[in-house]
């Protein structure tokens, strides 16, 4: 089940209806793992679910055990396959508001390549 409140022009929908480029890194039936176009780390990589989810929190509510499953594969598969395991990495989704996540298309961050620092930049 998908989030009928979906914005299908959102810059990832574009990515998987292939009408903007990306530079892909790996693909199945469920998952699609790319650069980030601004890379806020030497390694700096995005995991989306090809299903219609704005968020984790539509993602982990409606997507099915399959694509769940497969979206955690495949990241860890793209962690390992970029060279990410020995130095370690992190992972992180910006959910809503909030977290300030742009793009409503859920994604997750795979960031790593160098010591990434705090895991929340000080702001107060
Ligand atoms: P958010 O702030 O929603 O968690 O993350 C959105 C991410 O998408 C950002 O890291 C941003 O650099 C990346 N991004 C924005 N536009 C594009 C694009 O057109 N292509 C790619 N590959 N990444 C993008």
């Amino acid at each position: 089940m998908t989030e009928i409140n979906y914005d299908d022009n959102n810059i990832f929908a574009r990515i998987l209806r292939h009408e903007l480029n990306a530079d892909v890194i790996f693909e199945n039936e469920h998952v699609l793992v790319f650069q980030d176009k601004f890379p806020q780390a030497r390694v700096h990589l995005l995991a989306i679910p090809k299903g219609r989810y704005r968020s984790f929190d539509d993602f982990s509510a409606h997507a099915g055990q399959e694509e769940i499953v497969s979206f955690f594969q495949a990241i860890g598969d793209s962690a390992r396959h970029a060279g990410l395991t020995h130095g370690g990495y992190r992972l992180v989704s910006n959910c809503g508001k909030n977290a300030g996540q742009e793009v409503p298309h859920f994604h997750m961050h795979i960031l790593g390549g160098e010591a990434l620092g705090p895991i929340i930049s000080q702001h107060h």
